[in-house]
């Protein structure tokens, strides 16, 4: 193997990690990695000659070990409402999308954690994409990084860069230790600062990963529910038959039972004409967050969103109406359910919720390629 090919990408270390790998590949001592972070999350140097005070031993070890490799930018896009876009590229051709949503007061990344996705979700544009890989650590934190040094050193100090939530492309729950690694470093002091609160995975509901988040990470949650009952959820969510939703509702009832009191889990509704948007659903979805909150014994602990469906080519469903949406929400709020609904932003860059579709490299191809890789390797049943 070259020199190169060793080197070690610093962005896939969290705290730890380069703790340990200051330690024992470069014998040095930790305080070395805290500063070699500084410069990375805080200044965006990517360097090591840039790095001031580390000293010239050092430096060299770091040139022959390590390197600080974020994302390629592919393209950079700018929307009129503030929003603002990248495509990413990754390896052989694939690309992600990341995109900035700025608010009064805050800015929200919404992050991807996969190339494509495998869940099938009816109503997403990522899931015609298909699924090629999990992004790494590097992939993952290195989106926060690009977007920070777009808006300017320590961004998050500076309220620019206030909040990372896991919506992008992919189930970042199919991908837990890449994304919890990923999401410590955006939450480190030394890394982006971010409060834990404003860290959000959102998933699809895997439930014995969300048992597992909740063990290993304080982060907040969102769960893509999109219909309050099995029978139409299973047609939108496909994951759906394999965790329907009694066993879904519990999971994030054992998630809220392990955070303090007073947080809540954010529960995504996607509003899609004639599907499930009608006053009995609202009701019927009314009723499963009430027996939610009266499970967790704390009122508010469901925070409903809901998400006017965003448009892709080729999709069979439409956007709910203005009046309809308006209709849904009253229904949740009469029932005493905190219900939000979500101003699309950025849609005419294609960067709104479901219109993320990156760049999935053709999978016929890739799923050929690892078989070849099985078979060099001996481990293909095929060969055997
Ligand atoms: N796989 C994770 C993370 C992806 S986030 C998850 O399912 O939660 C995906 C979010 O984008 C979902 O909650 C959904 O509400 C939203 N979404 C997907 N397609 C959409 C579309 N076409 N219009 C509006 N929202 C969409």
């Amino acid at each position: 193997m070259t020199e190169a090919a060793a080197r070690t990408n610093l962005l896939d270390l969290d705290r730890a990690g380069l703790e340990r790998f200051f330690a024992e590949t470069l014998g040095e001592k930790r305080f070395r990695a805290h500063q070699v972070m500084k410069w990375i999350y805080h200044q965006h140097v990517t360097d090591f000659s840039q790095m001031t005070d580390v000293g010239k031993a050092l430096r060299a070890k770091l040139e022959t070990h390590a390197e600080i490799r974020p994302p390629s930018v592919q393209f950079d896009k700018p929307s009129a409402d503030g929003t603002h876009k990248w495509l990413l590229g990754m390896d052989a051709g694939n690309a992600i999308e990341t995109v900035f949503i700025p608010d009064k007061g805050r800015g929200t990344l919404c992050v991807s954690s996969q190339v494509g996705c495998g869940l099938n979700c009816q109503f997403c544009s990522t899931a015609t994409q298909g699924f090629n890989r999990n992004l790494s650590t590097a992939e993952i934190i290195g989106q926060v990084w690009v977007a920070s040094r777009h808006l300017g050193n320590r961004a998050h100090v500076h309220r620019k860069l206030t909040n990372v939530v896991m919506m992008g492309m992919g189930e970042p729950l199919l991908n837990f230790d890449n994304v919890v690694r990923a999401m410590s470093l955006m939450r480190d002091d030394l890394g982006f600062g971010l409060a834990n609160k404003r860290v959000t995975l959102s998933t699809a509901g895997l439930v014995p990963m969300i048992d597992r988040l909740g063990a290993e990470s304080d982060v907040a949650l969102a769960v893509s529910l999109h219909a309050p009952n099995d029978e139409l959820r299973t047609q939108l969510v496909p994951l759906n038959r394999k965790y329907p939703i009694a066993e879904l509702m519990a999971a994030c009832v054992r998630y809220l039972r392990q955070r303090r009191k007073g947080e809540s889990i954010t529960f995504e509704y996607t509003l899609m004409k004639g599907v499930n948007d009608d006053p009995a659903t609202a009701r019927e979805l009314a009723r499963l967050m009430r027996r939610f909150c009266n499970e967790v014994q704390y009122a508010d602990a469901a925070k409903v969103n809901l998400i006017p469906f965003n448009p892709f080519p080729g999709t069979r469903f439409e956007r709910s109406d203005e009046a309809t949406i308006r209709a849904f929400q009253k229904i949740l709020l009469d029932a005493g359910v905190l219900t939000m609904v979500r101003r699309t932003r950025g849609d005419d860059i294609d960067a709104a919720c479901g219109q993320l579709k990156g760049q999935v490299m053709d999978r016929t191809r890739r799923q050929a390629e690892f078989r070849k890789k099985l078979e060099r390797e001996g481990l293909s049943h095929e060969a055997a």
